[in-house]
C-alpha cells in the first residue's frame, strides 16, 4: 500500500499568512499560487509543452465570496486551454491565471446549475467584443445549445450597438456554438482533437424523481492527454459511473461537502420531510453531493493517484477572514483513500 501523503501545509500557510507565504511556499513545492484581485498581477502564460490543471474556482454551491470563485477549471495542453465549467468569476480567474479568455475555444459544462455556467454569457460576449475571429464551442448535457443561444440573445443589444457604431461585420451566432452531449452510464467520447480526448459519463447529481420530470442531466468528464488523465466529477453523490470514468486517473478533481455541514443539512432535510416536504434545498444537498466518505470511497475504488478537492462546502462561505481547516476534509477522505489528497485553492496550478 502506498504511504499517504497530504498536501495541506501550503494551503494552511495561504490562509494564515497570506500572499507572501503563498509565494514562498509555491516556490518550494513547484506549484504556483496568486492572490486574486486587489491589483495582483496576472501570472505568466502557461508553458508551451505538457498538461497543466489550473483550479480557477473552488467554492461549492451558488455562493459569492471574495476568496473562492464558483466552479471552474482549466486544462492546458501544450499551451492550448480548455475550460471545464464556467461559474461566476471564471473569466476573471482566467485572466489572473495568465491564460486569458480571448482565444479560449473549447468549454465543457458538467451541468446547468448557475454556479457552473453563470460566466458563460460574460465569456462569449467579451470574446465577441474583443474581436475573436475563431469559433468557441461549448459542450454540455441537454440544454447547453439553448443556453449558448440564450447567451447570444442576452448580448443582442451590445451586438447591435457595436455593429451600428463600430462597423463590425462578424455576428456572435457565427462564432459561438453550443452542443448537447449524451449523459450515459458508460463513458462516451464527446470530443477529440490533436491534443485531447474527452469522455463523459452521467453522475448522480440529479435524483431519479427529478429526472423523471425533466430532460436536464449532469455529467463528469475525463480529459486524456498524452501525459495525463484528469477527471472532473462535477457535482455528484457517490457514482459508480464516475468510478469507472476515473479509473487510474492521475488527478481526480472531486467535489466535497464536509461532514459537519453534511450532518447539518441532513437534520434540516429530515425536519422538512417530517413536515411533508420531500423536496427541499437541504434534501438536495445531502442527496446529490459527496461527503468525505463518498469521495474517499470513489477515489479508492477508481485507483486514482491524487484527489484534488474542489467545489468545497463550506469552502470560504462561513468566515471572511479565517479559512475552514483543510484537515477536516482530508481526514474524512483518508479513511478510505491512501493516496495524495490536495485541498484546492483558486489559481492553484497542478
Ligand atoms: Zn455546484
Ligand atoms: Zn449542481
Amino acid at each position: 500500500m502506498r504511504k499517504a501523503r497530504i498536501v495541506g501545509r501550503r494551503d494552511v500557510l495561504l490562509s494564515v499568512t497570506g500572499l507572501a507565504a503563498a509565494l514562498a511556499a509555491a516556490a518550494s513545492d513547484g506549484t504556483r499560487a496568486w492572490a486574486q484581485g486587489g491589483g495582483a498581477a496576472a501570472a505568466p502564460p502557461p508553458p508551451a509543452r505538457g498538461t497543466q490543471l489550473v483550479l480557477l474556482g473552488t467554492q461549492g454551491g451558488p455562493n459569492v465570496n471574495l476568496r473562492r470563485s464558483q466552479a471552474s477549471n482549466a486544462v492546458i495542453v501544450d499551451g492550448r486551454p480548455y475550460l471545464v465549467d464556467c461559474g461566476y468569476g471564471a473569466v476573471r480567474a482566467l485572466v489572473a491565471a495568465g491564460i486569458g479568455y480571448a482565444q479560449l475555444g473549447t468549454a465543457f459544462i458538467t451541468h446547468l446549475h448557475d454556479d457552473h455556467m453563470a460566466d458563460v454569457a460574460a465569456l462569449l460576449s467579451l470574446q465577441w467584443t474583443g474581436n475573436k475571429s475563431q469559433p468557441t464551442d461549448v459542450y454540455g448535457p441537454f440544454g447547453t445549445a439553448a443556453m449558448v443561444e440564450a447567451a447570444i440573445a442576452f448580448t443582442k443589444a451590445n451586438t447591435e450597438i457595436r455593429v451600428t457604431d463600430e462597423g463590425r461585420t462578424l455576428r456572435p451566432e457565427q462564432l459561438f456554438h453550443g452542443h448537447d452531449i449524451g449523459a450515459e452510464s458508460a463513458p462516451v467520447q464527446v470530443f477529440k482533437d490533436d491534443r485531447l480526448i474527452v469522455t463523459a459519463a452521467e453522475n448522480t447529481h440529479f435524483p431519479d424523481r427529478a429526472k423523471a420530470a425533466m430532460r436536464y442531466r449532469s455529467v463528469a468528464y475525463r480529459l486524456q492527454t498524452e501525459t495525463r488523465a484528469i477527471v472532473i466529477s462535477g457535482d455528484t453523490a457517490y457514482s459508480k459511473n464516475l468510478v469507472a470514468l476515473a479509473r487510474n486517473a492521475d488527478f481526480f478533481v472531486c467535489e466535497i461537502i464536509d461532514q459537519p455541514q453534511y450532518e447539518t443539512n441532513l437534520a434540516a432535510a429530515q425536519q422538512a420531510r417530517a413536515q411533508g416536504r420531500e423536496n427541499s434545498i437541504a434534501q438536495h444537498v445531502v442527496e446529490t453531493h459527496s461527503n468525505n466518505a463518498d469521495v474517499g470511497r470513489m477515489a479508492a475504488e477508481a485507483g486514482v493517484k491524487t484527489v484534488v478537492l474542489s467545489h468545497l462546502l463550506p469552502g470560504s462561505n462561513r468566515n471572511s477572514t479565517a479559512e475552514y481547516p483543510d484537515s477536516s476534509y482530508i481526514e474524512g477522505v483518508r479513511k478510505a483513500f491512501q493516496g495524495q489528497v490536495i485541498v484546492g485553492r483558486d489559481l492553484m496550478v497542478l
